[in-house]
């Protein structure tokens, strides 16, 4: 029922958003580049970089990572980050056999409260579609090429689940804190399309 109301809503909401921003816009109320410099800090910068602490307090912290495995919805909330989109955490470890990705088939799920607004790909009808389909090939296309003996799992969130992928921490990052580690935590690879970048670059 919920997906159902959600794609109803979603071009209604989008069409609105149009408007609105035409008519603010039209007005002098706002600049749209300005607008479109904001989104694109919420989409890259200033989202992701909750999920990002949380990752790195997971990579830290042995106990905190059992609980965020368990209950990824409370151990999110206790760094203080929960709300809409997020109420239904679950949290998918990468490891050197397994790698895990994220989509929404149905339309663009995403959890706000850790990754900001979703990009524009991640709602795309083609990445929706064929990461289902070819993951592998998909993945290649954003640069991550996954061994053949590596198994890659891909996960469907829903109006109730989202999902947000643990990369494996980076070699050499041993003698790393966490603020230094939640550097290298991007946003792809919180949705499996990236690895945790490799310390120095
Ligand atoms: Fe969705």
């Amino acid at each position: 029922m919920a997906l159902a109301q959600e794609n109803v809503l979603i071009p209604d909401v989008g069409l609105r958003v149009k408007a609105l921003e035409s008519l603010l816009a039209e007005k002098g109320a706002i600049d749209p580049k300005s607008l479109d410099l904001l989104v694109e800090a919420f989409e890259t910068r200033i989202g992701p970089k909750n999920g990002a602490k949380v990752i790195a307090k997971a990579w830290v912290d042995p106990e905190y990572k059992k609980w965020l495995m368990k209950d990824g919805t409370a151990a999110i909330k206790s760094l203080g980050y929960s709300g809409v989109q997020g109420e239904n955490m679950v949290v998918i470890e990468n490891t050197p056999t397994v790698h895990n990705v994220v989509v929404c088939t149905l339309c663009s799920c995403y959890p706000w409260p850790t990754l900001g607004l979703p990009p524009i790909w991640f709602k795309s009808a083609p990445y929706r579609a064929r990461v289902v389909i070819e993951p592998r090939a998909v993945l290649r296309e954003f640069g991550l090429e996954i061994a053949d003996d590596v198994e890659v799992r891909v996960w469907d969130s829903t109006a109730e689940l989202r999902y947000l992928v643990m990369p494996m921490r980076p070699a050499g990052t041993e003698n790393f804190n966490e603020a230094q580690l939640a550097e290298l935590v991007t946003r792809d690879s919180m949705i499996g399309t990236g690895l945790a970048l490799a310390p120095g670059k």
